[in-house]
């Protein structure tokens, strides 16, 4: 059970859904946050596993 949302760390209520770590805004998100858990369990760094599960933005090489 998680307290946090795993996405925007509000705290969850009892319309949130705390098995997964998510809040009701970001429950749609369930899917890549398992994908991050499992390139996690794999040996992959956070940034590393949420650029793959699609949870992180990768640098704009645009960007100065
Ligand atoms: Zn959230």
């Amino acid at each position: 059970m998680y307290r946090y949302c795993r996405e925007c760390r509000a705290e969850l209520g009892e319309y949130d859904h705390e098995e997964i770590g998510l809040c009701q805004e970001h429950v749609a998100l369930c899917e890549d946050w398992h994908r991050y858990d499992v390139l996690r369990e794999e040996g992959h760094s956070a940034y590393a596993a949420k650029l793959m599960a699609g949870l992180a933005d990768p640098p704009d090489p645009d960007d100065d």
